[in-house]
């Protein structure tokens, strides 16, 4: 789904919602925590989640996979980056198709800064010069599949900001004018930069309206969590940190817990401020750290670490392809890799076992239900279809059945109990008196070998335990 529709729908009920960002990590280890990170943030229902593209493409084939296990195992609405530095436009497509061959269905599109050691972005050959052009190049080759997402600049973009001075209205004003193309491209959100002074958020929310710009802007949240890195956070970009924040800063730089804590205050403050003027969507910067955007988000009253609930035994798909999937086994509820990996290419075979009856070829065997013996429906129907008074009597046919007396069943096609089940039937018929109902049973098998006529054939894996 598009991210842009989960944030009308919201708007339409006035409801908050929030995301949160992510950048890959450097190592397999921190890839491995970074995901069980996810899970436990993912739980608090964000709107969905993104994931950053490393600088010059440096991380073009984690970011891409990283996106990839977001949509699918962890089931967060992903929206991936992509930047246009050293990326010829073959580059753009592979990643924009295999993202969409993922079912992922946002990107944040953006020029990207200039490769490690250069000072100016240059464009390389067969690539783009800015965003704009990427935004008009996805839209071109890839309709409306993809949401676009931009980058708006409260404070401007850094380049345009010289020394302390910070822009010059003239160059404030191209760069309003520019976002404004990025959007009248195709693009249907903006998330901000990073910054501090609310105010100068909220003028340019306003400035943007002013000059017709429509869409969602959704303002980039960055806790402090750390004072040095704050630091060269905001002299990179370089954005304004008002005189009080510096001066809350100085006395308990040296403290992380205090600089923590005040981050969470401080970021409360700011989003709620943001809420007050109507702004309904958050986004937070993680740094791939959860405490503190999970501490601003129940500060605000948004997440309740307490009430963290799923509508169904495992997380909905967000996948574009397989998002209505509502049937799982559920010993595969929480393998949703193994789970998601073997049944990607079920599509192939609406027929089978858990074919899926919203293909369009479903059902193409002339309606295979209907195939069954005219013979069998009968016997179903003799067996089966007694009015049943009390739940002693399901009890009784579920023992007639186990003990042979009746052979049909109306969820099998099989006749009667297969021979490795009749060999615990005395023990079904038991465990069925005693109030439980049961299915699928089967005996302990161990060592026996695979031409045994009772349990070989069918007992090729290990199956212990009565269900
Ligand atoms: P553009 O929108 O192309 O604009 C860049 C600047 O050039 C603006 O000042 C604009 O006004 C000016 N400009 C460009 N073309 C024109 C034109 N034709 N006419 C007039 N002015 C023009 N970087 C990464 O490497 N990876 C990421 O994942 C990443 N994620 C980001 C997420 C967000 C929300 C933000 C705000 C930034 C992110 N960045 C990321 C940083 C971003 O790549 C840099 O800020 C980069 O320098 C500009 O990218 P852009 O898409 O804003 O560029």
């Amino acid at each position: 789904m598009k991210v842009i529709e989960k944030i009308r729908e919201a708007a339409k009920e006035d409801r908050v919602i929030f995301s949160f960002e992510y950048f890959p990590p450097k190592t397999e280890d921190g890839v491995d925590n970074l995901f069980e990170r996810m899970e436990r943030m993912v739980a608090h229902n964000p709107a969905f989640g993104d994931i950053t593209w490393g600088a010059g493409g440096s991380t073009a084939d984690l970011t891409l996979d990283i996106s990839n296990r977001m949509q699918n195992m962890i089931c967060v609405e992903t929206m991936m980056h992509l930047t246009c530095t050293n990326m010829p436009v073959d580059k753009i497509d592979h990643a924009l198709d295999t993202i969409k061959s993922n079912g992922i269905q946002n990107v944040l599109a953006l020029r990207g800064d200039p490769p490690h050691g250069q000072d100016k972005f240059v464009q390389v050959e067969g690539g783009f010069a800015c965003a704009l052009d990427l935004v008009r190049h996805i839209r071109a080759k890839y309709g409306d599949y993809f949401g676009i997402t931009v980058a708006g600049y409260p404070e401007a973009h850094p380049d345009m900001i010289t020394g302390d001075g910070g822009v010059s209205e003239e160059g404030y004003q191209s760069d309003l004018a520019y976002l404004k193309r990025k959007v009248d491209a195709g693009s249907d959100l903006i998330i901000t930069q990073l910054f501090y002074d609310t105010d100068i958020f909220l003028k340019f929310v306003n400035d943007c309206r002013e000059i017709g710009i429509t869409c969602p802007i959704v303002p980039g949240i960055m806790p402090i969590n750390n004072y040095k890195g704050f630091l060269r956070m905001t002299g990179f970009c370089k954005t304004k940190i008002p005189d009080e924040i510096k001066a809350a800063l100085e006395p308990i730089k040296d403290n992380e817990e205090a600089v923590r804590a005040y981050g969470v205050h401080l970021g409360t403050e700011m989003c709620r401020k943001i809420l007050a003027h109507g702004i309904k969507t958050l986004h937070l910067y993680t740094l791939n750290m959860e405490k503190s955007a999970l501490a601003i988000l129940m500060n605000l009253g948004l997440i309740d670490e307490t009430k963290v609930q799923r509508s169904l035994p495992w997380r909905r798909p967000t996948n574009a392809f397989r998002s209505k999937e509502s049937v799982r086994p559920i010993f595969w509820a929480n393998r949703p890799k193994s789970y998601i990996s073997r049944t990607v290419g079920w599509d192939q075979y609406p027929q089978g076992r858990w074919g899926d009856s919203r293909n369009p070829s479903y059902g193409a065997l002339s309606d295979y239900q209907f195939m069954r013996r005219r013979s069998r429906n009968k016997k179903i129907q003799e067996e089966w279809g007694g009015p049943l008074k009390s739940i002693e009597d399901v009890h009784e046919r579920f023992i007639n059945f186990c003990l042979g007396k009746i052979r049909s069943n109306p969820w099998s096609e099989l006749d009667g109990l297969q021979p490795e089940t009749m060999m615990i039937n005395k023990e079904l018929e038991s465990v069925n008196s005693k109030g439980f109902l049961t299915i699928n049973s089967q005996p302990p098998v161990n060592g026996e070998k695979s031409d045994s006529p009772s349990v070989g054939p069918l007992h090729r894996i290990l199956i212990s335990g009565l269900t």
